[in-house]
């Protein structure tokens, strides 16, 4: 297809348009059917008769990961609930702008991201992923992000449409919500990327809504989402979530993925033929289709699709940047933080994620990343020769088998730190094999790997050598979607191929673990066998492999004395993907292992000791009034190690504000008595009240309350004005004055809440309607300037179907976070 010459008197979208009818008119029903169904994994057909290209996706958020068939990496930014947490929607655009580029090096045109559910109950498996529990917060951040992934021409994706909140029985369950609560809470973020972002695609979700698949969901797809809003671009099927050949076509889904197609393809052929779907609708969904390959400039240059690894300096500066920005300072009593860097000879960096940190979550939105710089590497390399680190564990966190320490592996040409994998396009090791190192702990098969071609079946086998680092029961274990074995010395000591129990892996499409405990002798060398098969008919594969060696006796007495004599302490806790993932939620808020036991014995043996969280969700800390310093980090990418150093040395501040509410216990949060689902039906009982919206009404204790944050300088909130009143769904300007007390610069969040006093209906006590985050320099005053419109004051009236705006008494409250106003405002609605 040419973008075609200028005929007199159309506007150049017009003018496309027309070339798409024209198109439309040359295709045969066969090839529009076609092209609206993947044809692998990652890529829609091409059509050379009629001149389309393909076009190929690949997930996002907080990288553009390519199809990790080969052995590309891609730059790793901070999770989502992270870059939320910097509050700072400029640098979202940016790093959005840097994920656009990203994705073009990946040889793909659209980036399956953001994510933009909210985090409704604490222990969502991909909490990590979205934005925050608000929906107001996650629509600014959505579209600058947007908008950045899209000014490179890339398109982004929206997902998931909607109401999905949770892992449990994913692929199947009904988000029962009220149609206010999805128009208040779950339906804002999309809208603005729709309305204000013009976001290019859109993915239904997994899950049905209301009984209804997301997917077929003629309600919210083709009445909210097309007509409603204006949404022009295309909705994408999550992966495997189109189902229903009819109800698909019929209710609002553009493409089918990931290919080749399931639900459509012949089906859909015979449907149209026996007149279920009209030839009007394919016509819609294709136009959208070529609109979208218009859009990301597929017609305009040709690509090679060819995927890349370029480790751009820039992106490091944001990655590293960004991952500051967002690490929120809990607790810094007696400004424990920061650290004074000339004082400092020893320093104990405690922990289990201090040396193998977590960057990242679980699930399909992982990167190979360009490289890792783990939180003590960071710091050995901040502190320099200037002081003596030394490092203790403490104690492990894993739930399955650890990836194999690389000192103790050879590959079979003798290469360090590797297996050596051989790869066959069948299920049965046969005929010629393509051969890499292998370095990872777990392999993801999603398409086609090494010489394979998707759909024909795969094989690998790994191997290797493995040198114990010490004496003892050393536990391996097999995690596999597919069939594996595990052998030493040529004998078979795992068998997950005949006896499998299915599990939560691999998106639930894995086994479960299965393990051997051989007792091994320090530096003998065993050879190591893995064999793995992948049915030809299996939707995606994976295996996962690891060995947990005996863990030393003492680890967290050795850590309490290392603490007790060093001159700072660091205590580097966390999660890892083992628990925050893709595929099922947390079953709780427990720290993993004996965490909470080292924190306390660290605690007490020095009380300066300043704890980092490197989790992407809340969790239970039973000793945190005897912390002085808590700093979450969520998983901050590529560059923790170095981030970290800047904000604990001040060389940068910790910049941000919790996105969310952490309770103190699961048992306070406001799905609690009703979560997760009987008979596949989730109900969303608590409505409205999620997050600090019912913490608000004093319903328990708060942890964390949403948008807390301390930074390095000190803000005095000096005044708000506000006119007395306006006419209901005039726009209201409100001006806030704060200065900066200290002697260093800084930077804020201002918070804006509105409050409605006394409402017709019943409404959340308050609601975040604006937000601004400013550097100001030690002793300036500043003013931050907020706009509301109509929307800021309204409810979602459902008898009439619309927003309602009604006149009486609200108050705006200013402040640092939904547990912390500090000026207020009367505004009337007349
Ligand atoms: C996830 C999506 C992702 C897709 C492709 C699904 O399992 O839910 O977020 O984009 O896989 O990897």
């Amino acid at each position: 297809m040419t973008t075609p010459a200028n005929p007199s008197g159309m506007s150049p979208s017009d003018e496309i348009e027309a070339q798409f009818d024209a198109l439309l008119e040359r295709m045969t029903l066969d090839e529009k059917i076609a092209l609206m169904s993947g044809v692998d994994f990652w890529s829609t057909l091409a059509v050379p008769r009629v001149d389309i290209p393909k076009m190929r996706l690949t997930d996002g958020p907080n990288g553009a990961r390519g199809d990790f068939a080969g052995t590309e990496t891609a730059a790793c930014f901070p999770v989502g609930a992270a870059l939320a947490a910097s509050w700072n929607v400029d640098l979202v655009r940016e790093v959005g702008v840097a994920l656009g580029e990203e994705t073009r090096t990946k040889g793909a045109q659209v980036l399956l991201a953001p994510t933009i559910n909210l985090q409704r109950t604490p222990v969502g498996g991909r909490n990590f992923e979205c934005f925050s529990e608000d929906p107001h917060l996650t629509s600014r951040l959505a579209v600058t992000y947007v908008e950045g992934v899209q000014s490179v021409g890339v398109a982004a994706c929206a997902k998931h449409y909607v109401a999905n909140d949770t892992e449990f029985q994913r692929h199947t369950v009904s988000s029962n919500v009220d149609e206010r609560t999805l128009r208040e809470l779950y339906l804002p973020p999309f809208e603005a990327a729709v309305k204000e972002a013009g976001v290019w695609s859109v993915m239904s979700a997994y899950n049905r809504i209301n009984g209804v698949f997301a997917s077929s969901h003629g309600e919210l797809l083709n009445g909210v989402l097309k007509s409603e809003w204006g949404f022009d671009g295309v909705v994408v099927s999550d992966w495997g979530a189109a189902l229903q050949t009819v109800e698909n076509a019929n209710g609002g889904l553009d493409l089918e993925m990931p290919g080749p197609a399931r639900a459509w393809g012949v089906q859909l052929r015979a449907a149209v033929d026996a007149g279920a779907v009209s030839v009007e609708t394919i016509d819609d969904h294709v136009r959208r289709l070529l609109r979208l390959i218009e859009r990301v400039g597929l017609n305009a240059e040709p690509v090679d699709y060819v995927e890349r690894s370029v480790d751009k300096l820039e992106h490091r500066a944001l990655a590293r940047r960004a991952a500051a920005e967002g690490m929120v300072l809990i607790k810094n009593d007696d400004d424990t933080l920061p650290l004074t860097v000339e004082k400092l000879k020893t320093i104990a960096v405690i922990g289990p994620n201090a040396a193998v940190s977590q960057i990242q979550g679980g699930g399909s939105s992982g990167v190979r990343p360009h490289y890792v710089v783990n939180a003590l590497e960071g710091l050995e390399r901040g502190f320099g020769k200037g002081a003596r680190i030394i490092h203790e564990p403490g104690c492990a966190t894993h739930k399955y088998a650890p990836a194999f320490n690389p000192d103790c592996l050879v590959a079979l040409d003798g290469t360090p730190g590797a297996l050596t994998c051989e790869t066959f396009g069948n299920e049965d090791f046969e005929g010629e094999a393509a051969l890499s190192l292998e370095r990872r702990g777990s392999i993801f098969l999603f398409g086609a790997i090494g010489v394979v071609g998707a759909g024909a079946g795969q094989s690998m086998r790994l191997s290797g050598t493995y040198r114990p680092d010490r004496d003892g029961e050393h536990v391996f274990g097999l995690v596999s979607a597919g069939f594996a074995r595990l052998f030493i010395d040529d004998v078979e000591v795992i068998d997950n191929w005949t006896d499998q129990t299915p599990g939560e892996s691999f998106f639930g499409f894995g086994s479960a673990e299965k393990t051997a405990a051989p007792v091994l002798i320090k530096d003998k060398a065993y050879s190591i066998r893995i064999e793995y098969s992948r049915p030809a008919d299996a939707l995606l594969g994976g295996l996962r492999f690891g060995v947990a060696p005996p863990m030393p006796v003492g680890l967290i007495e050795r850590a309490a004395s290392a603490a007790a004599e060093a001159d700072a302490v660091i205590l580097v806790l966390g999660s890892n993907s083992d628990w925050e993932t893709e595929g099922h939620d947390r079953q709780d808020m427990a720290l993993p292992g004996e965490q909470n036991a080292l924190a306390a014995a660290v605690l007490k043996a020095n009380p300066n000791a300043v704890v980092v969280m490197n989790a992407g969700a809340p969790v239970e800390m039973p000793w945190i009034d005897d912390a002085r310093a808590l700093l979450w980090t969520w998983f901050p990418g590529q560059e923790f190690g170095n981030a970290l150093y800047d904000v604990l040395t001040g060389a940068r501040e910790p910049g941000g504000r919790s996105p969310l509410s952490m309770p103190m216990r699961l048992e306070d949060h406001p799905a609690y008595g009703h979560y997760p689902a009987e008979n596949g039906n989730m109900p969303y009982k608590e409505g409205l009240s999620v997050g600090y919206r019912h913490y608000d009404r004093g319903n328990a204790a708060l942890c964390v309350p949403f948008g807390h944050g301390l930074g390095y300088a000190a803000f005095k909130y000096l005044g708000v004005s506000a006119p007395e009143t306006i006419v209901a769904g005039e726009a209201v300007r409100v001006n806030v004055i704060l200065s900066n007390a200290a002697d260093r610069a800084g930077s804020e969040v201002v918070q804006l809440y509105v409050r409605p006093l006394r409402p017709r209906v019943s409404r959340p006590d308050k609601e975040l309607k604006g937000f601004k985050k400013l550097t100001i320099a030690p002793g300036e005053s500043v003013t931050a300037v907020f706009d509301l419109d109509a929307r800021a004051f309204s409810y979602w009236d459902e008898t009439r179907g619309d927003w309602r705006c009604d006149p009486g008494d609200y108050e705006i409250l200013i402040g640092r976070s939904a547990a912390d106003t500090r000026l207020s405002a009367i505004i009337s609605l007349a």
